[in-house]
């Protein structure tokens, strides 16, 4: 027998490839984006009361309504924005799924998707799956500004979706309100849909607002919203997330995840709607995260690498371009197996590959293992 790929060109993810190396020569590793600490004993209890209390079969399709409910209340009391919890929010598994159903729910043959690179690196493949082709807009390193009238420029009657990831995973970036107001702009009077991926919302530094899609009337009129509470309380491995939009696109989104997952982990998300009852939860992330971005900045301070300091995420990019000619992956290699830190090299989610010659390194790491990779990187 014989099959045609329909992704010929697709690797294996960098996350997996530098975790499994990492892994394989004990390195420390500031490579995949997951925390090395223990997440609240709380929250791991409620899940255990909820399977306790019998919560182990199908969830509804959308997700426990208590969830949904918890969710919408969060829009109101952060944004003032509200998402209706009977049809405009579902739980999805991961934001990783939230995606793929979005995108899936819209994307036909031949339609455009404009993606800004560095780009995390499921958005592509989920719109080449479907049909659509990529219109890549590559930012540079170390600002990743966006230049809207490239943007204007790139836009034509075959686009259907913009994604944008604001804080910004690999650089670290975030989109100001100038940014939100200028996408809006462009896209008024379009049928472009926006998936916004707002995963890192409440990993953002320096008292900076974040700006959600929402707090802009047009905009969230045509956007998706994605987010994930791996990413928020500390347990990247439950695969748990969730997905907001108006009315007429979670509709569509819906008739995707219900065929996909159909429904995603129940006693889990009994003990999140319980969890975020309490706003503290997500609201002291910044604080925490900022602290452990200054932390690991100033051990780092008097290194040969170059950094502008993240503003959101919990991704520092490193510029190594004073220290070495290799290519980004070839290094990143390098220093897992030799000096024993394991990074993820930012041409991965590159145009082309092109390579800045920056690494990214997640800090959401205990204070003990940010000294030592510290000491590691101090003598590079
Ligand atoms: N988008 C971005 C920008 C991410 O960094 C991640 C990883 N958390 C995801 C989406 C996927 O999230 P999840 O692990 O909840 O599927
Ligand atoms: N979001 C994580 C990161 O950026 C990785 C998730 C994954 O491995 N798929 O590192």
């Amino acid at each position: 027998m014989q099959h045609k790929s329909k992704l010929p060109n697709l690797e294996t993810t960098i996350f997996s490839v530098m975790s499994t190396l990492a892994h394989k020569h004990n390195a420390i590793n500031l490579s995949q984006g997951f925390p090395d600490f223990k997440g609240d004993q709380k929250l791991i209890d409620l899940v255990s009361d909820a399977m306790n209390a019998g919560h182990n079969h199908y969830a509804p399709m959308p997700g426990v309504f208590k969830l949904r409910e918890a969710i919408a209340g969060k829009y109101d009391m952060l944004y003032k924005s509200s998402y209706n919890p009977e049809n405009e929010i579902t739980v999805t598994s991961g934001a990783t799924e939230a995606i793929y159903s979005a995108i899936t729910a819209f994307i036909r043959p031949n339609d455009e998707v404009i993606v800004f690179r560095p780009a995390y690196d499921c958005y592509i493949p989920s719109v080449e799956l479907n049909g659509g082709t990529v219109t890549s807009i590559q930012l540079q390193s170390p600002e990743y500004k966006v230049n809207w009238n490239e943007v204007k420029e790139k836009i034509s009657s075959k686009t259907k979706m913009i994604i944008i990831n604001t804080p910004h995973n690999p650089s670290g970036t975030i989109f100001s309100k100038e940014d939100m107001l200028q996408l809006q702009e462009l896209t008024n009077g379009t049928n472009i849909i926006v998936l916004s991926d707002e995963v890192y919302e409440h990993i953002i530094f320096d008292k900076e607002q974040h700006q959600s899609v929402c707090l802009f009337p047009d905009l969230k009129s045509r956007s998706f919203i994605t987010a994930s509470f791996g990413k928020t309380f500390h347990n990247t491995g439950w695969k748990t997330g969730y997905c907001c939009a108006p009315k007429a696109l979670m509709d569509e989104f819906v008739k995707v995840h219900q065929f996909n997952v159909f429904s995603v982990n129940h006693p889990i998300q009994i003990a999140l709607a319980e969890y975020i009852k309490s706003p503290n939860h997500y609201l002291e992330l910044g604080s925490f995260f900022q602290h452990k971005r200054d932390l690991f900045l100033d051990l780092i301070k008097d290194s040969r690498f170059k950094f502008t300091a993240s503003k959101g995420t919990y991704f520092q990019a490193l510029d190594y371009s004073d220290i070495s000619n290799e290519n980004d992956f070839d290094l990143a290699v390098r220093l897992t197996k030799e000096k024993g830190i394991a990074s993820i090299p930012i041409s991965a989610f590159n145009a082309n590959k092109l390579d800045n010659k920056v690494l990214r390194f997640c800090f959401a790491k205990t204070d003990d293992t940010l000294k030592r990779a510290a000491d590691i990187l101090n003598k590079i």
